[in-house]
Parts: structure tokens; sequence; C-alpha cells
């Protein structure tokens, strides 16, 4: 029997980011895969700032950010008919990298970096922090009792069965997860919406793309096309050569196998331009889901990823939500392996990841549903819709029926926003748990649309806001300061008593808590005053920051007894005795 402290089902997004959070902790992990490669395709692709600010923790950014392309080259999301038309409906610009909101929400910005880019370098950290990884060795079974897991495993190489005891078990097997089947997780949704179809491909598309430069074409298509009224989504990796285009098929309809001839076919027509020779590099088909699970653990099995929630493409939330479900729950798992926390802890995993999971569906689910709206402001589900540039005329008519069109358009571009610039609903968690004491507190309302703009607040259970500070000279961020697996103390000037008793609370836990005083004269100041703007505590007040950089607790000035708050605050969120 091997023996080992978590074993990780799936190498995906998920279980990659779960091996690198636990092994660089010191927990010994192995992971494993049924699949002999990682994702072959590029998959998942748009990767937000909170995913980025979890590679640079992992010392593993600058690699992400080579293997990236910026949306700065690709900034649109374009709706026309075809490729070679001339008709277009609508541009929407995607995030501004440039604007203020961004630059001041994260170190980090937003990037196309494909899922079979990523892997890789998850792969490449997990292993070199020590994570044991397994390709073609599949999970038959497994069962639990009050000291660890007992888990079957098959090499596919050679057929052999082999038994792994690990203390816990985290299934990160993806949409089919047969761990979550197995624990009998309750899941919540509609459930299968349909089915899609991708084809990558490479072809030089630069004639009808640069100058028009977009992320995303989506290619609408009338009751007179072949396959009805609906869309196909032509989507850039590499300007302007690498592409996925995909067709969404509905419940009722059957996602078809199609020969490369035939997927050529298929790109030709909904390009519109019969003479283009695209290269096909691979055809898939997948599932569009709208479901997500009320519960990720039973007892010592966890679940993350795609393994509990499941939705639609939409805002590109997939693997993001997958590799910050894995960041919550690696640092808890650590500590509890280490005896520096009470099991207790990790019931925030499901208190915190379950509301993200069951947004980010809603939200998934509710952008597609947008497409419908659009065909029909422009007219192109109506049967007896005129022919040629005649959808165009009855949109440029000066008409009842022509205003009433470009109002329609007008209107869902504008809830379109949502799907492509909803910064909030990715940066704006407020995690309400056992591993958070918010004692009451609320953030500020800021009177901006939360799912659209980030909001900057130490409020307990949101995220550390970001600003420039300077260590040794050097312009670093406030996230800079914290992770690394440990928790941090941020104050400032008046602030030295909370510095004692970090000290002290770090010994009497036999845990590691940075200290960290910031202002003029100290070991990290804060030249452009940004701290001191988003910090809301005064200078002598404290924010206790969890490893996930997410704080803990607050305090918003001194206190008559800081080792003792400090101390009994640890130990509540530790599930540990004071
Ligand atoms: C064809 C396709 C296209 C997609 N396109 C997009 C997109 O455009 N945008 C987007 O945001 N998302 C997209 N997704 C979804 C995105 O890829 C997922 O959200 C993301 O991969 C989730 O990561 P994960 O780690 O949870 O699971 P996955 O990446 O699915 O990884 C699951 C892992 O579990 C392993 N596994 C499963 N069962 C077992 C077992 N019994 N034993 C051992 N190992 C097992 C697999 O080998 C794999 O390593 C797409 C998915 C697919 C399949």
């Amino acid at each position: 029997m091997i023996e080992t402290d978590v074993l990780i089902v799936g190498c995906g997004p998920a279980g990659l980011t779960a091996a690198i959070g636990l092994a660089r902790e010191g927990v010994r992990v192995i992971a494993i895969t049924k699949y002999a490669q990682l994702a072959p395709t590029a998959r998942a692709h748009c990767t937000n700032q909170r995913s980025f600010e979890i590679f640079r923790d992992f010392g593993i950014e600058p690699q992400a950010m080579a293997s990236a392309t910026p949306y700065t080259e690709m900034p649109n999301f374009t709706y026309l008919r075809s490729l070679s038309s001339d008709v277009e409906f609508a541009r929407l610009r995607g995030l501004q990298l440039d604007d203020e909101d961004n630059l001041n929400a994260s170190p980090c910005t937003i990037a196309d970096l494909p899922q079979n880019l990523l892997e890789p370098i998850l792969l490449t950290a997990a292993t070199q922090q020590g994570a044991q990884v397994r390709f073609q060795t599949e999970l038959t079974t497994f069962d639990q009792n009050e000291t660890g897991v007992t888990a079957v495993v098959r090499d596919l190489l050679t057929g052999q069965d082999l038994t792994i005891r690990a203390r816990y078990l985290i299934g990160a097997d993806g949409g089919n997860s047969s761990v979550a089947k197995a624990l009998e997780l309750p899941f919540d949704g509609p459930g299968r919406l349909g089915g899609s179809l991708s084809i990558h491909f490479d072809c030089d598309l630069s004639e009808y793309t640069a100058y028009r430069p977009s992320h995303i074409f989506y290619i609408l298509r009338s009751s007179t096309d072949r396959g009805g009224p609906g869309l196909g989504l032509l989507i850039c990796f590499r300007p302007w050569n690498t592409w996925q285009f995909i067709k969404g098929y509905t419940a009722g309809q059957e996602t078809p196998h199609l020969t490369t001839t035939e997927a050529v076919d298929v790109i030709r027509d909904y390009l519109g331009i019969p003479e283009i020779e695209p290269k096909v590099t691979s055809i898939g088909k997948w599932d569009l889901n709208s479901l997500c699970a009320s519960l990720y653990q039973r007892g010592r099995v966890f679940c993350m990823g795609d393994a509990v929630h499941r939705h639609v493409p939409s805002n590109g939330l997939g693997s993001n939500c997958a590799m910050q479900d894995a960041y919550n729950l690696a640092w808890k798992l650590a500590l509890v392996l280490r005896d520096h926390a009470g099991a207790g802890l990790l019931e925030s995993y499901s208190q915190e990841r379950v509301p993200v999971g069951q947004q980010y569906v809603a939200r998934a689910t509710k952008s597609m549903q947008l497409h419908r709206p659009l065909l029909e402001a422009i007219g192109l589900a109506d049967p007896n819709r005129p022919e040629g540039d005649g959808d165009l005329a009855r949109i440029a008519a000066n008409s009842t029926d022509g205003a009433a069109r470009r109002r329609g358009i007008q209107e869902t571009m504008h809830a379109k926003i949502h799907e492509v610039r909803a910064r909030g609903l990715e940066l704006n968690h407020l995690y309400q748990s056992v591993a958070v004491i918010d004692e009451g507190q609320q953030p500020k309302d800021t009177g901006r649309d939360l799912e659209l703009y980030a909001r900057a607040t130490t409020c307990p259970g949101a995220h550390l806001p970001h600003a420039w500070v300077q260590r040794s000279g050097h312009e670093v961020s406030t996230l800079d300061l914290v992770g690394q697996g440990r928790f941090t103390l941020l104050t400032g000037i008046g602030g030295d008593e909370w510095i004692g008793a970090a000290k002290a609370v770090a010994e009497r836990f036999v845990l590691d808590i940075a200290a960290v005083k910031i202002g003029p004269g100290c070991e990290v100041t804060d030249l452009h005053h940004e701290w001191a703007e988003r910090r809301e505590i005064a200078e002598n007040g404290c924010l206790l920051v969890r490893p996930d950089a997410h704080i803990a607790w607050r305090r918003m000035s001194t206190d008559t007894d800081p080792e003792g708050a400090l101390t009994d605050a640890v130990a509540r969120i530790l599930d540990r005795q004071a």
C-alpha cells in the first residue's frame, strides 16, 4: 500500500493548482490523471486577474504571461453575419486594460492563456515543488474512515490496481466527476442545456480580422442559413492564425460527429469564405451545463472545479474558478495536516466557495441567454426575413420598426457588458465562514454595479486591496507582502503593539505569521498614498490576512489587549484552543 497525505484525482487546472499549493507547504501529494497527456487543446483561455495573482504567489506569473496573448492585441467582441460580409451589427469593447479601475484592482492583468499552454506550466511547478504526478492512472473506488481515505487506482499501462492510503482526497476530476457522484453531493440547476462542437484550426485570417481586432467574432446565423438561426463563435488564440470555432446545440438536438472534411466545410460556410484552407487540428464535443453543488466536502474528501460547478463558457469562468477553489483549500489542508489548525477550519471551504460557484453558474447561464434577444432584435430568427442585405436595411430603416430594432440591439449589447467586463464578479468575493470574523462589519456601499466594478475594502472576508507600496526601494503590491502560505498582520505607524502581538501569537501557536508595518520610515512605505486611501483602518489598526490574501479579521485602531484579541481571533479562525 502506498501512503501519502493528499491524493488528488485530476490534473486539470484545479488538480494541478491544488498540487502546487500543497506541495510547496511540504505536504506529500500524489496527483493522478487517467489520460496519457495534459489538455491537448486550448479549451479554457480567458485567465483573470485573481488567477494571475495566484500564479504570482506561486512564482510562475512570468512564465504564464510569456505564454499568454495580451487582450490589447484583440480587445473587441464583434457581432457580424460572416467574416467576408461587411454587415456588422455591433462591437463591444472588452475589459479596458489601461483603465483606472483595472489598474487599481490588482497588480496583475487579465490575458488569454489557453489551457493547453497553462497546464504544462502548472505541472512543472507542481513537480518542482515535489508533487508526484502519475499519468494513465485512473481512480476506480475509494472509501473513507475517521483517519483517512483508501483509494484503489488502476495503472492503465499495466492494468494493475494500486491501493493508496491518503489522509485526504481531492476530487478535481472534471465535469463527469466520479468522486462527486460517489459522495452523492447535492446539485442544483437545470443540468444539461445542450451540446457544443469545437473545431480548432490554423489559418491566416488577417485579411478579414486584423483591421477589427477582436477576441471573439460572433457569427450570427439566420432562419434561412444552413442549420437555422443561431450563433457560431470564432475565438482567436493567436492573432490571426490560431482559432477555435464553437457551435452550440440545444438539448433536443444531437451534437454531430464531424470528419475533418466536414469540419472544413462548416468553417468555410460560417466564415463565408469558400476559398480558405483551414488546417483542422482537433474536433471535440462537450456538454453545456448549468449545475452547482451546494456542498463541496464530505468528511475527508473534497471536490473542486468542474466536479462541482458546471456551466457554459460565457464569461470565461470555468478554469479560473477551478484554480481559485484549489487555492482556497490548499493552505487550509496544509495547516490541518501539520496540526496547526483543527479540522473545523476545513468546513470554511464549502462555506466560502459554494456561493462563488453558484454565482458563476448563474452569471454564465444568463450571459448565454442574451444571444437569442440579439438575433430577435436584428430579425435573424424571423422565418420571413428579407434576403441579401435586407437585415441591415431593416435595422437602418427610418421607421418605428427600425427604431425598435436599433433599441433592441443597443439594450442587448448593454446587458452583454456583464459578460465581457465583469471585473467585480471576479474580484469582489466576500467570504462568510468559520475562517472569517466579521463581527457584523459590512463594506461601504460604493454605489456602483458590483458585477462590473471591483470594490476595494478591508472588511473581513474580502480580498486584500491591491496598492503599490515600496519595499527596500522597490515598487511592490500589498499582495506581495502576503501569501507564501502564511498569515500576515498588516499595521502602520502606532501599530507596534500589534507587531509584538503577532510575534507572541506566532510563538504560542507555532505558526508562521509575518508582521509588516507600512508607513514613512518603516520597512514598507506608501509613497503614493494608495494604501492610506484603501486600508480603511486607522494607522494603529491592523489586518490579519490569510495565506490566500483574504482578510480574516481586522481592528480599526488600537486595542486595550492586542495580544489577547489576536490570540482569540487566531484560535477561532484555526479552530484551536486559545
Ligand atoms: C472540449 C472543452 C472545451 C472547453 N472550452 C472552454 C472554454 O472555451 N472556456 C472555458 O472557460 N471553459 C471551457 N471548458 C471548460 C474548462 O476546460 C473547465 O472549466 C476546466 O478545465 C475545469 O478544470 P478542472 O481542473 O476542474 O477539470 P478538467 O480540466 O476537466 O480536469 C479533469 C481531470 O480529471 C481527470 N480525471 C477524471 N476522472 C478521473 C479518474 N477517474 N481517475 C483519474 N483521473 C480522472 C482527467 O484526466 C483530468 O486530468 C471546456 C471544456 C472542454 C472539455
